[in-house]
C-alpha cells in the first residue's frame, strides 16, 4: 500500500468529467490499495469511480491508528469534542449539495431524497455534539458504614463500524457522531456500491478538526476486512447496519472476544390500517414508508394489514396514488423513484411479483421490470391485493417498490400476523381509537411504532429493532450511551 498526499475533496472532483480514483482514509492520510474495484451509478450503469481495496493489512493499520488515536481522543474534554463536531455539522451542511449528489451517483435514490438524508445524518452530528456534555454518572446509596459508591461512563474503545449502501451518509453519521462524542475512535468499512459518501465525510471530518486516526475509512473486501475487526483484540465493539444474516455471522466472530455488539437489521414492517383510519392520510403514509428510496429502507413498510371493511377503499386510494408515481434518474426533477441498487436487486424484486402472481395475488398496478426501457436498475411501483400472507413477497423483506394488500378482520388476528416474522424492527398503526392504539402498540413486537405516522427515525429518538431485527439503540441519549462503559466506584470509609 502507498501513502498519497492528500488528494483534493471527492465533492471537489464531481464536476471533473474523469473517472473518481480514491483511496481510503487511515490515520489522517490516503492510502492506495493493493487492488481495486469499481463503483457505479444504478440509473445508467456507468462506472463512476475506481477505489483502492486496501484489504486486511489496510484494516489492520487502520485498527491500529484508531488504537494509538483513543489514547488522546478520551482524554480531550467533552466541550472540545462538542466543538469539533459542531464543526463537523456545519461542514456537512456547506456542502450538502456536493454530499447529496454523490449519494444519488453512487446508489441511485433521487437528488431530493439525498438532501434530505445529508441533513437527516447530520442531525446525529449536532446531536450528539450536544449530548457529549451530559454524558455523566451518579452517586449510590451502599450499605457500607462512611462509604462512598459512585458510577461514571467511559468510551468503550475503538469501534469497528460495518455499513449499508441504502443511506450511505446518515448510517456513518447515526453511529460515528455518538461514538466519538462518547470519546471512542472508530473504523469504518463501508459497503462497496457507496464508498465515496464515506470518504467524503472523512475528509470534512479532517477539515473540521478530527484529530487524526479518530475516524477511519478502509474500503476493499468485506471478507477480509470484517475479520480483522471482529478478531481484533484491540477493537472493543462493533456496530453494524445490515443484513440480519451479516449481523449474526459478526455476532458470532465477535462472540470470541467478547465484543459488544450493536446491530441494525433487516425488517419486514406491517402497516396496520384499522376501519376507523383516515383511508386517504393512510393512503398518503404507506406512499410515503413504502416508496421512499424505491423502498429499499428497513422500515418500509412491507405488509399492508388493512381490515376488510375499508381494504377496496384503501387499495383505490393506493393505485391513484401509485400509478401517478414516476420512476427515473435521480438526478430528473420529475422522477418520484429513483432506481434500484443494482441489477440484482430487479431481478430478486421482479421474482417475489411473479411468485405474488402465481399465488393468485392480482398485480394492480406495475409488477414490471424497467430496466430496457429506462436503461437502469429501475422496477416499477407495483401495487399487489388479495394475496395470502405466507406468499413470498409478504414473509421476506422486500426491498423494492412493491406494496402489497393482506386483508384481516379480527384485531388478535392482525396483532398475531405482524408477529408472525423474525423481525421486529418498524410497524405503523392508522386508527383514530386511541383504545385500539394502547391494545395494538402493546401487542406487537416491535422497536419502533408509527401510530398515524409513517416515518419514526429522529436524531432525539432510539432507533433499532427487537427479534432479529438487532440489538442496542441508535439515536438519542440511548445512542451516545451504547458506546460507554459504566464504572462504578466505592469509597470505602476512613477510620477516624
Ligand atoms: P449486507 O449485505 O448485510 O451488507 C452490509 C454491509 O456488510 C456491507 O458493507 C457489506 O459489505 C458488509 N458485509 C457483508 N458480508 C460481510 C462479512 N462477511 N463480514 C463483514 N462485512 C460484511 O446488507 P445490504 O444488502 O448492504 O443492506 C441491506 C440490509 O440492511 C437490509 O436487510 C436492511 O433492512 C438492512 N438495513 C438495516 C438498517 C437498520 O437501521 N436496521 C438500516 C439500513 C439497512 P460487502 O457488500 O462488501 O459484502
Amino acid at each position: 500500500m502507498t501513502v498519497m498526499d492528500r488528494p483534493a475533496s471527492i465533492a471537489d472532483r464531481l464536476d471533473d468529467k474523469t473517472l473518481l480514483r480514491s483511496e481510503s482514509f487511515i490515520g489522517g492520510q490516503w492510502v492506495t490499495g493493493t487492488s481495486s474495484f469499481e463503483v457505479s451509478n444504478p440509473a445508467n450503469g456507468e462506472v463512476i469511480a475506481e477505489v483502492g481495496d486496501v484489504g486486511a493489512e489496510g484494516a489492520r493499520q487502520a485498527v491500529t491508528k484508531a488504537a494509538e488515536a483513543f489514547e488522546t481522543w478520551k482524554k480531550v474534554s467533552p466541550f472540545e469534542r462538542a466543538r469539533i463536531l459542531m464543526k463537523w455539522y456545519d461542514l456537512i451542511l456547506e456542502n450538502q449539495a456536493d454530499l447529496a449528489k454523490l449519494i444519488t451517483l453512487e446508489m441511485g435514490k433521487t437528488y431530493r431524497e439525498a438532501r434530505g438524508e445529508v441533513v437527516y445524518g447530520a442531525g446525529f452530528i449536532e446531536w450528539s455534539a450536544e449530548e457529549a456534555k451530559r454524558v455523566h454518572g451518579e452517586t449510590l446509596p451502599t450499605p457500607f458504614p462512611n462509604s462512598r459508591g459512585w458510577t461514571i461512563r467511559q468510551p468503550i474503545g475503538v469501534v469497528g463500524c460495518i455499513t449499508p449502501w441504502n443511506f450511505p451518509n446518515a448510517m456513518i453519521t447515526r453511529k460515528c457522531a455518538p461514538a466519538l462524542a462518547a470519546g471512542c475512535t472508530m473504523v469504518i468499512k463501508p459497503a462497496p456500491e457507496t464508498p465515496l459518501s464515506a470518504l467524503a465525510l472523512a475528509e470534512l471530518a479532517k477539515r473540521a478538526g478530527v484529530p487524526d486516526g479518530v475516524f477511519n475509512v478502509v474500503c476493499g473486501d468485506a471478507q477480509k476486512i470484517g475479520p480483522v475487526l471482529t478478531g481484533s483484540d484491540a477493537v472493543r465493539m462493533i456496530g453494524f447496519t445490515g443484513s440480519t444474516e451479516v449481523g449474526k455471522l459478526l455476532m458470532r466472530q465477535a462472540a470470541d472476544g467478547v465484543k459488544r455488539v450493536a446491530l441494525e437489521l433487516g425488517g419486514n414492517a406491517p402497516f396496520i390500517v384499522m376501519d376507523d383510519a383516515d383511508i386517504e392520510k393512510a393512503a398518503d403514509g404507506i406512499i410515503a414508508s413504502k416508496f421512499r428510496v424505491s423502498g429499499q429502507t428497513c422500515v418500509s413498510a412491507n405488509r399492508i394489514i388493512a381490515q376488510p371493511g375499508i381494504a377496496d377503499k384503501l387499495v383505490e386510494a393506493l393505485e391513484a396514488r401509485i400509478s401517478r408515481l414516476k420512476a427515473g434518474d435521480g438526478f430528473a426533477e420529475d422522477s418520484d423513484l429513483g432506481p434500484l441498487v443494482h441489477m440484482e436487486a430487479v431481478s430478486r424484486v421482479d421474482a417475489l411479483v411473479k411468485q405474488a402472481r402465481e399465488a393468485g395475488a392480482r398485480i394492480v398496478t406495475g409488477g414490471k421490470r424497467l430496466d430496457e426501457e429506462l436503461g437502469g436498475a429501475f422496477y416499477a411501483p407495483t401495487l399487489i391485493d388479495g394475496g395470502d400472507p405466507k406468499m413470498d413477497v409478504a414473509c421476506h423483506e422486500i426491498f423494492g417498490p412493491v406494496a402489497s394488500v393482506y386483508r384481516i378482520e379480527r384485531e388478535e388476528d392482525i396483532i398475531r400476523l405482524a408477529n408472525d416474522t423474525p423481525y421486529g424492527l418498524a410497524a405503523y398503526i392508522y386508527t383514530r381509537d386511541v383504545n385500539r392504539v394502547h391494545r395494538l402498540t402493546e401487542g406487537i413486537e416491535y422497536g419502533m411504532i408509527g401510530v398515524n405516522a409513517p416515518m419514526v427515525g429522529a436524531a432525539s429518538t432510539p432507533f433499532g429493532g427487537v427479534k432479529e431485527s438487532g440489538i442496542g439503540r441508535e439515536g438519542g441519549k440511548w445512542g451516545v450511551e451504547e458506546f460507554t462503559e459504566l464504572k462504578y466506584v466505592l469509597l470505602g470509609g476512613v477510620d477516624g
